[in-house]
């Protein structure tokens, strides 16, 4: 382990208690907002441990989830994919009511944006755009670097309106939606080329896509340094 991911590590130390605000669906997902407590900051794109203080839970009793907000929003915005037969732990939080609390360890995290110039090709798989949801926010406040979101999903594109939104008002940012796994690998073989090795590459999905991205991008002579990545276990 690098100093740098040790340096990004140390988040987690910080613990915060918050209570649920609202809820909504969207397709097979749940988007939890949470009160935000004071002093409580964090980086676009990065992530916490999350536990369900005072419930019953079985099994491996806390979940990273990737914030999908940025603090001047006022809340901490988490979303996540409930299956069909969900853990003990989605159970519980499935059943959250408006004042319910839960416990955030963090936010810490890697995935962010390293500088204030270099352009930022993000490659989102599913529910893996919580992290980019928030940087396209931070982008909305400022942004003059270039932006590709390459945003791959077999169904529901989720937050697609706000994503639209941020693209249609800044010239800057691109994105392409794709289906599947080609469509995925030309459009990133394309901003490559067209932005070359040295910008950085943010992978946000499950374990799977984020190990062929990453092999694709090192096949293109992406440099390791260049390419963050969240793998999203569990999926
Ligand atoms: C940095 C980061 C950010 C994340 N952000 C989000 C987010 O924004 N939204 C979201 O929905 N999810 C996110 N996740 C994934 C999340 O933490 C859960 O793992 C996921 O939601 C599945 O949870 P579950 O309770 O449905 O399934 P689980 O019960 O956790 O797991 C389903 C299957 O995966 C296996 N599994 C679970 N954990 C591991 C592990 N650590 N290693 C290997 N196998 C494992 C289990 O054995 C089981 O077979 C993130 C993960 C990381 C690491």
């Amino acid at each position: 382990m690098n100093l740098s991911v040790l340096w990004d590590l140390r988040g987690i130390m910080r613990r915060h208690t918050l209570s649920l605000i609202g809820s909504y669906t969207d397709d097979d997902a749940i988007i939890f907002e949470f009160t935000l407590p004071k002093g409580l900051r964090w980086e676009a794109g990065q992530h916490g441990l999350f536990t369900l203080p005072r419930k019953k839970v079985h099994g491996q009793r806390w979940r990273a989830f990737s914030i999908a907000s940025v603090p001047e929003e006022g809340c901490v915005r988490i979303a996540t994919k409930i299956p069909e037969t969900p853990s003990s732990f989605k159970q519980v939080l499935r059943s959250f009511v408006p004042g319910d609390t839960i416990t955030l360890y963090g936010p810490y995290g890697w995935l962010r944006l390293q500088d204030t110039t270099t352009p930022v090709i993000c490659v989102a798989g599913g529910i893996g755009i919580t992290p980019f949801r928030a940087l396209f926010k931070s982008f909305e406040q400022t942004n003059t670097r270039i932006v590709e979101l390459v945003y791959a999903c077999p169904q529901t594109y989720y937050f697609k309106e706000f994503l639209d939104e941020v693209a249609q008002k800044d010239p800057h940012i691109r994105i392409t939606y794709t289906r599947t796994v080609e469509e995925t690998n030309a459009a990133i073989t394309q901003a490559v080329h067209a932005h070359g090795t040295e910008s950085y590459y943010l992978i946000s999905g499950a374990p799977g896509m984020i190990k062929g991205v990453g092999a694709l991008l090192r096949a293109q002579r992406v440099p390791r340094q260049r390419i963050l990545s969240d793998s999203f276990r569990g999926y």
